[in-house]
């Protein structure tokens, strides 16, 4: 354990987490950010990203999600934000005055506040082969895994505007897309539903679920099940293609396991928190997709980073050891 007390530690370096880095740093404080993988969060795998004021992209241009979360990072590094990779934090004490956060790696961090901005991650549908098979024909990222089924067949899960945006990428590099959706409509916004209709090489099975994914190594074949008559349908990989790619978009899960007993959480597992984003435990910060909230978006989550972050400074102002 370094012997350092950083002013605040923020986990997580999505969107919510580098605005409360660029904020913090601005004010001088010292500021530290933890990420366990990959900096940038969600929004790094998508290949466009909507609704954030002033990125506006067309047709042929650069992914601007990655691009854009490049241009956080470094505005928060340019302003003497520290950002640590590949620090999973795995456990924390909070309720002295010092918070002492611990990481998978055994690297121990202690801070006067913290800022939690996590996030969340893919929800998974739970049907027999998904586990087995992510990776090998299985995916939740159509930006990073897309390219493999170029000129083949995938099916997307979901209805809502991940599904149905990633869908319409991937109906530029696949062959077939089928849209498996649970309800009877999409439920996605206009723009992004006006644009997947225009694509010529999608379908929609509309009521339906998928029952389970089996392959020898690589997806094969996958069963769905209409939920009104019953009826299980079994779509096999087209002989010449031996498999096809299965994008999953149903939603996220916040990932607050590690606060579970420690930082009260809702009934749906989000950290709760006011308006200034203060939780119950004093020095204790949230931020972004871990709250609850109605809109979850980079806009959201940045909005909420900016908020933690003047929280978290006045606490440290008025801090005494
Ligand atoms: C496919 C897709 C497309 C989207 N498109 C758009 C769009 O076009 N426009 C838009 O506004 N929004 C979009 N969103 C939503 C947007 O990405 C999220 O609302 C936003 O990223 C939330 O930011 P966040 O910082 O709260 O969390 P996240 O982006 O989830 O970042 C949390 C970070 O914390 C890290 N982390 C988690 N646990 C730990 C731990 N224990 N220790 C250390 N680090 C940890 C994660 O690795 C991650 O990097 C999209 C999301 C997806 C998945």
């Amino acid at each position: 354990m370094s012997n350092t007390i950083y002013d605040v530690i923020i986990i997580g370096g999505g969107p919510a987490g580098l605005t409360a880095a660029l904020y913090n740093a601005r004010a001088r404080l010292k500021v530290l950010v933890l990420e366990k993988s990959k900096l940038g969060g969600q929004i790094t795998i998508t290949h466009e990203i909507a609704n954030f004021p002033g990125a506006v992209y067309g047709e042929g241009d650069e992914p601007s999600g990655p691009e854009l979360m490049d241009r956080m990072v470094e505005q928060a590094k340019k302003f003497g934000a520290e950002i640590k990779v590949g620090e999973d934090v795995c456990d924390l004490e909070v309720d002295g005055k010092v918070k002492k956060l611990t990481c998978k790696n055994g690297n121990v961090y202690e801070a006067k506040a913290i800022i939690c901005a996590n996030g969340a991650s893919p929800r998974h549908i739970g049907c027999p082969g998904e586990v087995e098979l992510t990776g090998k024909g299985v995916s939740y990222c159509a930006t990073c895994d897309g390219a493999f089924f170029e000129d083949m067949e995938v099916y997307v899960v979901g209805g809502g505007n991940s599904a149905v945006e990633e869908a319409t990428m991937l109906a530029g590099i696949a062959r077939k897309v089928t849209l498996i959706q649970n309800l009877s409509t999409l439920t996605a916004d206009a723009i992004a539903i006006e644009n997947i209709h225009k694509q010529d090489n999608v379908e929609y099975i509309f009521d339906s679920v998928v029952q389970e994914i089996r392959g020898d190594g690589i997806v094969e074949e996958m069963d769905i099940k209409n939920t009104k008559t019953g009826e299980v349908t079994t779509f096999t990989a087209d002989e010449e293609d031996g498999t096809f790619g299965v994008f999953i978009f149903i939603g996220y899960v916040p990932s607050t396991d590690i606060y579970k007993g420690k930082v009260p959480l809702n009934d749906w597992g989000y950290i709760e928190s006011d308006a200034d984003m203060k939780t119950s435990i004093p020095g204790v910060f949230a931020a972004g997709d871990i709250r609850p909230k109605s809109l979850r978006q980079v806009i959201t989550a940045c909005g909420d980073g900016a908020i933690a972050a003047h929280s978290a400074q006045r606490y440290v102002e008025h801090y005494e050891a």
